[in-house]
C-alpha cells in the first residue's frame, strides 16, 4: 500500500516515488495547502500521495560559481533573503513576497510551479534570464523560464519530473536593477502589477536590457521588440508607445485593466529613468 505521504532525503528516492506514484511535490506548502483546503473543521484531501521535499539536501542548495548563480527549487525565500550574494532584483522581488512567516516556508521552486501570474519572483528570474533544471529519474533538461509557464497554473513539467533548480547568468557588479511591486497593501497582497528590470551599461552603451511584468498577462512577460528598439537607442516617447501597445492586462478582482496598464507603463518609464541616470 503506498502511503499518503512521503518524505525522501534524497532526490534520486523522491524522483522515484514522482514517477511511480505521480506523486505530488510539495516544497513549502504555501499554495497548495490554501488550494487543497477543506471546509472549515475538514482536513486538507489530497488526490495522490504527497512528496515532501524539504529534506531533500540536494535541493536545497544556493551555488554561487564565478559565471553562474544555482539555486535549488527548494530553498526558501528567507534563505534567498539571508544570502549576501543573491542579485539586487531577485532579492527586491523575494522580499516583497507575502510576509516573514510565509516566507519562511516558500520556496523559490513552488513560486514558479504555482505559475501563477502574479508569482513575484518569476519577472526578476526573467530578466536575469533565468533557465529551470528539470529532472526525473531518467532525463535532464533546461528552459528558458518564460517557456516553462504555459497558463495561470500550467506548466511544462510532466508528472514524473520535478523542478530541481534555477540557473542564470552571475550579474556584474554594475549591472543596473529594477524592481517595483504595486499590491493593496506592504505585505501579505498579492501583486496587482509587478515590473522587473535589469541592464548592462559598458563605456556608456547600453549592452543588455530586460524588462519583465507580472500579473498583466496569463503568464508573466518580457518585452523583447521593446528591449530590443531601446538598445537601439530609440527615444523615450516611442518605447513607451510600444510597450503600450504590447502590454493588455485583464480586469479581475484585484484590479482594472487600465489601472494595470496605466501603472506598467509607469513603471517601464521609471525603469528608463533609472537606465539615463545609471549612464551619468
Ligand atoms: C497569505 C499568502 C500570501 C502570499 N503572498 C504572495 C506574494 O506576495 N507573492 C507571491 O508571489 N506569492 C505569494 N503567495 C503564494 C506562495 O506563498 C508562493 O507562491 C510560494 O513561493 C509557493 O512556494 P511553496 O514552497 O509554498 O509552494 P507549494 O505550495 O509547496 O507548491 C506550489 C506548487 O508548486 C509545485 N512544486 C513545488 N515545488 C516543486 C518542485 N521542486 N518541482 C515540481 N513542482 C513543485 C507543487 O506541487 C504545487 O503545485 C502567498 C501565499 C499566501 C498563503
Amino acid at each position: 500500500m503506498v502511503e499518503d505521504f512521503l518524505r525522501p532525503r534524497k532526490l534520486i528516492e523522491a524522483l522515484k516515488y514522482r514517477k511511480e506514484y505521480s506523486a505530488i511535490p510539495f516544497a513549502g506548502g504555501t499554495d497548495l495547502v490554501v488550494q487543497h483546503r477543506g471546509y472549515s473543521s475538514t482536513g486538507i484531501r489530497f488526490e495522490r500521495p504527497v512528496l515532501y521535499l524539504d529534506q531533500v539536501d540536494a535541493l536545497k542548495r544556493i551555488m554561487i560559481e564565478k559565471d553562474t548563480i544555482t539555486i535549488g527549487a527548494a530553498v526558501t525565500l528567507t534563505e534567498i533573503l539571508d544570502h549576501p550574494d543573491i542579485p539586487e532584483v531577485l532579492h527586491l522581488a523575494a522580499a516583497d513576497v507575502a510576509a516573514v512567516g510565509i516566507r519562511n516556508r516558500a520556496t523559490i521552486g513552488g513560486n514558479i510551479c504555482n505559475a501563477s501570474p502574479a508569482a513575484d519572483t518569476i519577472p526578476a528570474l526573467a530578466v536575469l534570464d533565468a533557465e529551470l533544471l528539470i529532472v526525473s529519474e531518467n532525463t535532464e533538461r533546461r528552459l528558458p523560464i518564460l517557456n516553462f509557464l504555459q497558463g495561470p497554473g500550467k506548466t511544462e513539467l510532466k508528472n514524473y519530473e520535478i523542478l530541481a533548480a534555477v540557473i542564470f547568468p552571475r550579474p556584474p557588479l554594475n549591472a543596473v536593477h529594477y524592481w517595483r511591486k504595486i499590491g493593496t497593501r506592504k505585505a501579505n497582497a498579492l501583486s496587482k502589477v509587478a515590473t522587473a528590470g535589469y541592464a548592462e551599461i559598458d563605456q556608456d552603451m547600453l549592452k543588455q536590457v530586460r524588462f519583465a511584468l507580472g500579473a498583466v498577462a496569463p503568464t508573466v512577460i518580457r518585452l523583447p521588440e521593446v528591449e530590443r528598439q531601446l538598445l537601439e537607442g530609440e527615444p523615450q516617447k516611442y518605447l513607451l508607445e510600444m510597450a503600450a501597445h504590447f502590454i493588455r492586462p485583464i480586469n479581475d478582482q484585484r484590479s482594472t485593466a487600465q489601472y494595470r496598464k496605466q501603472v506598467a507603463l509607469n513603471c517601464f518609464e521609471e525603469f528608463l529613468t533609472t537606465l539615463g541616470v545609471a549612464y551619468d
